[in-house]
């Protein structure tokens, strides 16, 4: 397919703000492209060039893209960025100023994403000009409407208001005509965490024309894979020991850790290059993953190390483990709080904070050993590999113990034992359920002290835009801000209240900040918002905080239905995607 065409069912998704309609003219989009062309359109529908956990990135700031628009349509730098002010979005900016004479509407979508590819690609010195001189030959080639939308997915303001799970539906519909197979293709997508080849493989079986039951043996054989990350599984909430004691009779209890995620997948080649077995060198190889599926693989270095070492001394084929890593201090062994273990989320001066903040990580999970998927084993089953891999700490993982109990009154001494030692709480686990990936359920539930203090847990909202600052706080920027919670049946943000308190100056700077980073010319389409809350500013969804609140009632004005008592800021969240916010769901299990 020509971009061009692309653009126009671009248009067409940014016009609608009916996620019927979207979804209907992705489905359309779909049955008009070959599988290869699908899997690179669905990245580019979400303005990026390959799953996250590829770590494709642009690194393009807006200054820069300011420098490329300007050389492009020979216009003055100034002018570009005086229209940039008033319309907010450069990809108007282009609209308004690229040339509509001429034969600029050759490239396909394949060509177009092979040169944003290489625009990425650039690195190390002089890569701002290489990439500026790239961007700007792609542009060049390029009608009005498709400069557009090329000049906003490597700003990240495609803004065209859905995720994945629009994409999937869009599938279910191409193959079905409604949404009834979304939960099957979102199951291989929790496991393989890359849209592209989910789109490519409903594509490839739709040309086909094979039988439904082909696909779905198909997708059923979409199992882990080493080096591809899981989207993890996710914890609910209960309010109380007897509510967890009747949902989970059969249950494990384990610390609940305040660290970071760590997906961490270790696995050889041996047993494809018999050279290795000679060599010195080791053939594992080690990927580690965030909760949101980042790379961070070069942050914790003895993570990997550990998981070398791991694999060697079982002389394994490979592992998945799932972990918390927790930093704690040297001296006396104590955990760091979390501000702390964020710290190693960097990519320069490792080795010196190696040594500074050195990290304990302790395994709760077991996701794959020597080439057998476990999801689908039993809880009881995945920690018996554990049991015997972990007897004895390896480097610097550790088993996280796990505790059977029978009694409420020995999960209250275990969960006072845990709060005392300065954890934050536990995680209740049913011992016969499976792994399931990107799944929040009641498998697992965690459960913390603000549960027994009748305080309401912490709330991940996702910023949507702000009010000017009136009086005192006019110097910080932002009055007030708008928060919503993610409504993944939907895939659209609902809101749940309007912030105008409960922040120190400090946090009032800092969100402006972030907001400004963060600025959209216009409310998005999948924003739920009452006209009564409209914000002066919009932000794209980039921002999640963590915000505390003393009760959550009912309410008739946010369209979540809720709404919270007394808010108040403890962090910006940036390990979080929009996506992974509180979901009414949530919020609806927190009131009863
Ligand atoms: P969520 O991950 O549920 O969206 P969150 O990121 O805000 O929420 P919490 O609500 O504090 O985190 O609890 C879940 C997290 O707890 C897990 O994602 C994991 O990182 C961490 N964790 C710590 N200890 C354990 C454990 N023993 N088992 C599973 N997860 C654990």
């Amino acid at each position: 397919m020509l971009f061009k065409n692309f653009s126009a069912y671009l248009q067409r998704i940014e016009k609608t703000t009916l996620r019927l309609e979207i979804t209907d003219l992705l489905s359309q989009l779909f049955s008009k492209l070959t599988p290869t062309e699908g899997k690179l359109a669905s990245y580019l529908l979400l303005g990026q060039l390959a799953p996250n956990y590829q770590g494709v990135e642009f690194n393009l700031a807006t200054k820069t893209m300011i420098k490329i628009v300007s050389r492009t349509y020979n216009l003055p730098e100034e002018e570009v960025k005086k229209r940039y002010k008033d319309v907010g979005d450069l990809g108007e900016v282009v609209w308004q100023v690229a040339s509509k004479k001429g034969e600029k509407d050759k490239l396909t979508i394949k060509e177009v994403y092979r040169h944003l590819y290489q625009v990425a690609q650039e690195e190390g010195e002089g890569s701002v000009e290489r990439k500026q001189y790239l961007m700007a030959g792609l542009l060049r080639q390029l009608d009005p409407l498709s400069g557009k939308y090329v000049v906003r997915i490597p700003l990240g303001k495609l803004r065209l208001g859905f995720s994945q799970l629009t994409i999937l539906d869009a599938l279910s519909w191409r193959l079905v005509g409604d949404k009834s197979w979304r939960p099957l293709l979102e199951k291989a997508y929790n496991v393989r965490s890359d849209i592209g080849i989910i789109v490519e493989v409903v594509l490839n079986h739709l040309r086909e024309e094979k039988q439904l039951e082909e696909l779905k043996k198909l997708l059923g054989k979409m199992t882990v894979q080493p080096g591809v990350p899981i989207r993890p599984a996710l914890a609910s909430r209960l309010p109380n020991f007897e509510e967890i004691m009747s949902k989970l009779p059969q249950a494990g209890i384990e610390p609940k850790y305040d660290g970071l995620r760590t997906q961490i997948h270790a696995w050889r080649e041996q047993y494809k290059k018999r050279n290795a077995l000679f060599s010195k060198e080791t053939d594992v190889k080690v990927k580690i993953f965030s909760r949101n599926l980042e790379d961070l693989t070069l942050m914790f270095p003895e993570v990997k190390e550990s998981a070398i070492e791991l694999v060697e001394k079982f002389n394994l084929r490979g592992v998945i483990l799932d972990s918390e890593s927790i930093s704690f201090d040297p001296q006396t062994g104590s955990f760091f709080p979390f501000q702390e273990t964020i710290k190693r989320k960097r990519k320069y001066n490792v080795t010196k904070l190696r040594q500074q903040l050195p990290v304990r990580t302790y395994v709760f999970d077991i996701l794959y050993f020597n080439g057998e998927d476990l999801l689908t084993q039993p809880l009881s089953r995945r920690r018996s590999h554990l049991d015997e891999l972990l007897a004895k700490p390896v480097g610097c993982l550790n088993l996280t113990p796990q505790h059977l109990v029978k009694e409420k009154k020995e999960m209250e001494t275990l969960f006072d034992e845990y709060v005392s030692a300065g954890l934050e709480g536990i995680m209740v686990k049913k011992l016969d359920s499976v792994y399931q990936a990107g799944a929040r359920n009641f498998n697992w539930v965690k459960f913390k002290p603000s549960a027994l203090a009748s305080v309401e847990d912490t709330f991940d909202l996702v910023v949507l835009g702000w009010y000017q600052g009136k009086g005192k706080r006019n110097k910080f920027g932002v009055g007030a801000f708008l928060v919503g919670v993610y409504n993944p049946r939907e895939d659209n943000y609902l809101t749940i209240s309007k912030i105008g308190t409960g922040l120190t100056d400090n946090q009032w700077r800092e969100l402006h900040q972030h907001c400004l980073q963060i600025k959209a010319p216009h409310k998005l389409v999948n924003y739920v918002v009452p006209k009564e809350l409209a914000c002066d500013f919009w932000a794209e969804p980039a921002l999640v905080v963590e915000i505390k609140a003393d009760e959550i009632t009912h309410s008739p004005l946010h369209t979540s239905g809720y709404a919270l008592r007394f808010p108040r800021l403890v962090r910006f969240r940036d390990d979080k995607l929009p996506t992974q916010a509180t979901t009414p769901e949530e919020i609806k299990e927190m009131m009863t």
